[in-house]
């Protein structure tokens, strides 16, 4: 056998195991879809990927400090404060624009 290859034995158990997986995938999407906790998630700041999970690229800030007004804060999980990140209609976490429109300035 090369690499790491290695034969996926195809029985019920794998059929069932994978269904869950991609049906766990499926209501994933359909909520950022449908976002039905808008409210909430604009309440946060975040964009749909940063609110329901799934984002693979948060970025964290190790100086805890916004890049736009300086000030501290303590989640090191946001780039930016709350406060700039709304007056820019950002997501505070990943900082895209939080309804994910496009923009021709910051
Ligand atoms: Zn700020
Ligand atoms: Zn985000």
């Amino acid at each position: 056998m090369e690499g790491d290859c290695y034969l996926v034995k195809v029985d019920l158990v794998h059929v069932l195991k994978q269904t869950n997986y991609q049906r766990d995938r499926l209501d994933f999407y359909i909520r950022i879809v449908d976002d039905p906790q808008r409210n909430l998630r604009l309440d946060k700041q975040l964009c749909r990927f940063c609110f329901y999970g799934g984002n693979q690229t948060v970025a964290k800030n190790y100086y805890e400090d916004c890049q736009f007004c300086n000030q501290r804060f303590c989640n090191n999980l946001q780039l930016i404060c709350k406060s700039c990140a709304k007056e820019k209609r950002l997501c505070v976490r990943c900082c895209c624009d939080i309804e994910l429109k496009d923009r021709r300035k910051l």
